[in-house]
């Protein structure tokens, strides 16, 4: 029902009650009211309960709206929350919190993905130039993985993948393409020119029978020994 059925339809309802009282109320022996005077009641019931009417429904519709309003902000808080400012990937508790409603599932495998260097970004072009690179690696990380895989920046240059049932093999592979992913870009900083990224990534299998913690760890054991097996690679947990 829209605002001018409401407003009619209550005006509508004081009216006609009042009718119906007077009805009442005449019917009563020794209460007979002209009906000359159910005008004057139609009148007053009529001219009271419209700006009131008015009123109320004006206000229930400003209410709508703004409870509308609000409810559009939350889900967008809400979004916001879930998402890192920096790369639009997952935040560090969106991923835990989404990785672990799927880590009782069978066959998810698990990235840990630390850009080698990184420092150097900072240190040698700026931290303007430090925030493209993590903004691109973010990018070519999330074009390596299926829509279905969930991605997320756990912290600083360390970035993380929850690669949703698959096989060894095709674990071993989308890893493999993300590196090479990670690998092939040419990031334009922003003093002018482009350098190119690299990253170390561990792998690890998901173990429904233990915390989701226990598989990260066993990834970023992984990521470790990539790391000092000379960087720009993917290593299995053992
Ligand atoms: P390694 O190959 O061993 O991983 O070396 P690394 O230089 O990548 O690692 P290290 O931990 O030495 O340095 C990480 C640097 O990342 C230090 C910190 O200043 C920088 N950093 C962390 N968060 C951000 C960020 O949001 N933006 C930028 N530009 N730099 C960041
Ligand atoms: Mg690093
Ligand atoms: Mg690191």
């Amino acid at each position: 029902m829209g605002p001018k059925q409401k407003i009619v339809f209550a005006v509508g309802v004081s009216v006609f009650g009042t009718i119906i009282i007077m009805a009442i109320v005449s019917a009563i022996p020794g209460m007979f009211i002209p009906l000359r005077y159910f005008g004057v009641g139609i009148f007053c019931s009529g001219s009271i309960s419209t700006p009131v009417c008015v009123l109320l429904v004006r206000q229930g519709e400003e209410n709508r709206r703004l409870r509308q309003e609000l409810e559009l902000r939350v889900a967008e808080l809400a979004r916001l929350a879930d998402i890192d400012g920096l790369t639009g990937l997952l935040s560090r508790n969106a991923f835990l919190n989404r990785a672990g409603q799927v880590h009782r599932q069978p066959d998810n495998w698990y990235l840990l993905i630390d850009i080698d260097h990184f420092k150097r970004f900072n240190d040698d072009h700026g931290h303007q130039t430090g925030d493209a690179v993590l903004h691109d690696v973010a990018r070519a990380i999330a074009d390596a993985l299926r829509p279905t895989d969930l991605c997320g920046r756990l912290g600083g240059e360390e970035f993380a993948a929850c690669l949703i049932d698959c096989n060894e093999d095709q674990a071993e592979r989308r890893a493999e393409l993300v590196r090479i992913s990670i690998q092939s870009l040419r990031v334009r900083a922003p003093t002018g020119g482009t350098v190119r990224v690299t990253a170390s990534i561990g792998l690890s299998a998901s173990d429904p029978a233990q915390p989701i913690e226990a598989s990260l760890h066993l990834a970023d054991l992984a990521m470790y020994a990539a790391k000092t097996g000379g960087r720009n690679q993917v290593r299995r947990a053992a």
